[in-house]
C-alpha cells in the first residue's frame, strides 16, 4: 500500500499534513506541497518492472496511487528517447538525445501530470474541474476529465494557436477565451472554482501534477539503464517538469536505484518571457513577475510561475543554469528537428535545442557530454 503525506515546500520548520481529500497549496503560507512517501521501492524491485506495460503507471509504486486503485489513463508515458545523431554532429554534440513527448495522448507531456491529478481528485470524489492554460494543459484536462466521466472548464488566452483550441473543444470541455496571458486566465479560473466548487488543477496549486511529471525522470533513468545524463535542457514555463524530474532523480538516488551522479538541470525560456532566467542570473530566490510576456512558444508564456522557488533550487542544487533564446532561434531549431531528424517539435521543443546550442557556446555544456533535450509537445498543434 503506497501511503504518503504532503510537505510544504517553503515553511520553516518543515510542515507536513495528511493527504485526505484533495488539498491545494499550504494552508499556512500558500506555497506548493510536495508528496512524501512512507516507503519507495528498493532496487531489488527493478526486475518487477519487466512485467509492466510501457505507460507511466509502470512506476505506480512511486506514484500517489493506492494498492488496487485504477488510474484514469489514456496510455500516457512510455515515450521514445531518440538519438539526434545528425543534428548532434551539426552542432558539435557527440551524444545528443531527444525525449519525444509529442507522442503522448493529447500531444504533449501535460498528459502525465493531468492523468495523476485527475486520478487523485476523482478518488477524492471530484467531478468538476477547471484549469487556466497556455494551451496544452487545457487539452489534457479536457481529455482526462472526459475519461473520468467528469466536467472540465478551461480558460485560455485568445492568442492560443487555433489547433490547440480545437482540440480542447473536441474533447468536450467548456472553453472560455481570455484577452490576456495565463496569469489572467488563472484569476478567472479561481473565481469559477470558488463560485462552483470545481477543482482547480492549475500548475502547482495542487500536489499531484508534479508526481505525474516525475515519471519523465523515472523513465529517462530506466531508458539509460539506471544511469542519468550529464545535462538536461528543459523548456520551462510553470516548471512542473523540471521540479518533477529533479524530485525523481533525488528519490532514485536516495533509494539506491542509480549509478553515477545526477544531471545538471538547465532551464530554457524565450527572451520575451524569461522570469526564471532573470532570477537565476540575479541570484534571487524568487522570480519577479514578467510584464508583457510575448513568445510564440505558448507553453513558455508564464510570467509569474508559482513554482519559481522550487525551480531555482533545482537549477542551483544541480549545478545547472538558465538561458533565454529568441523566438527566431527557437522556431528555426524546431524546424531543424522536423526537417533534419523527423521529430515533430513544438516551438518549446525547438527552444530546448536552441538552448543547448547556446549553453555550448557559453561553455556550460561540452560536446562530449550526454545531453538530453525535451520535445515537450507536438508541432502540429501550433500550425495554423
Ligand atoms: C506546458 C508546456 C511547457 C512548460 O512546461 P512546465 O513544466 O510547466 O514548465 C513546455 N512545453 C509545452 C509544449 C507545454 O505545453
Amino acid at each position: 500500500m503506497t501511503t504518503w503525506t504532503l510537505e510544504c515546500s517553503a515553511c520553516v520548520p518543515v510542515r507536513t499534513r495528511d493527504a485526505e481529500g484533495f488539498p491545494g497549496v499550504c494552508d499556512v503560507c500558500g506555497a506548493p506541497y510536495l508528496v512524501r512517501y512512507e516507503t519507495l521501492p528498493p532496487p531489488e524491485a527493478k526486475s518487477l518492472l519487466k512485467r509492466q506495460r510501457w505507460t507511466m503507471w509502470r512506476y505506480g509504486s512511486w506514484l500517489p496511487l493506492a494498492e488496487g486503485e485504477h488510474p484514469v489513463t489514456l496510455g500516457e508515458g512510455g515515450t521514445p528517447l531518440l538519438a539526434a545523431t545528425r543534428l548532434g554532429a551539426r552542432h558539435g554534440f557527440q551524444q545528443l538525445w531527444v525525449k519525444d513527448e509529442s507522442t503522448n495522448p493529447t500531444g504533449s507531456f501535460k498528459a502525465r501530470g493531468l492523468a495523476a491529478a485527475i486520478t487523485r481528485a476523482v478518488g477524492a470524489g471530484a467531478n468538476q474541474f477547471v484549469v487556466p492554460t497556455a494551451g496544452n494543459a487545457g487539452i489534457a484536462l479536457a481529455a482526462y476529465a472526459t475519461r473520468a466521466g467528469a466536467q472540465a472548464r478551461v480558460y485560455a488566452p485568445t492568442t492560443t494557436p487555433a489547433p490547440i483550441l480545437k482540440q480542447i473543444r473536441a474533447f468536450g470541455a467548456d472553453l472560455q477565451l481570455v484577452d490576456g496571458h495565463i496569469g489572467d486566465c488563472g484569476i478567472a479560473a479561481r473565481l469559477f472554482s470558488s463560485g462552483t466548487g470545481a477543482v482547480d488543477v492549475s500548475t502547482l496549486r495542487e500536489p499531484y501534477r508534479i508526481e505525474g511529471k516525475k515519471t519523465l525522470g523515472l523513465e529517462l533513468a530506466e531508458q539509460f539503464g539506471w544511469t542519468l545524463p550529464d545535462a538536461i535542457v528543459y523548456p520551462t514555463g510553470g516548471g512542473t517538469g523540471l521540479i518533477g524530474m529533479w524530485k525523481a532523480f533525488q528519490e532514485l538516488r536516495d533509494n539506491g536505484w542509480i549509478r553515477g551522479g545526477l544531471p545538471r538541470m538547465y532551464t530554457v525560456q524565450a527572451t520575451g518571457c524569461a522570469p526564471v532566467v532573470q532570477a537565476f542570473e540575479s541570484g534571487a530566490e524568487r522570480a519577479t513577475g514578467w510584464t508583457d510576456p510575448q513568445t510564440v512558444a505558448a507553453g513558455l508564456r508564464v510570467p509569474s510561475p508559482l513554482g519559481d522557488r522550487l525551480m531555482l533550487r533545482a537549477l542551483r542544487d544541480s549545478n545547472g543554469g538558465a538561458v533565454a533564446v529568441s523566438d527566431e532561434a527557437l522556431v528555426a531549431a524546431a524546424n531543424a528537428l522536423q526537417t533534419v531528424e523527423g521529430i515533430d517539435a513544438s516551438p518549446e521543443g525547438g527552444a530546448a535545442l536552441a538552448g543547448a546550442i547556446a549553453l555550448q557556446e557559453k561553455g556550460l555544456v561540452s560536446g562530449d557530454e550526454r545531453v538530453v533535450l525535451f520535445n515537450t509537445g507536438a508541432g502540429w498543434l501550433y500550425r495554423a
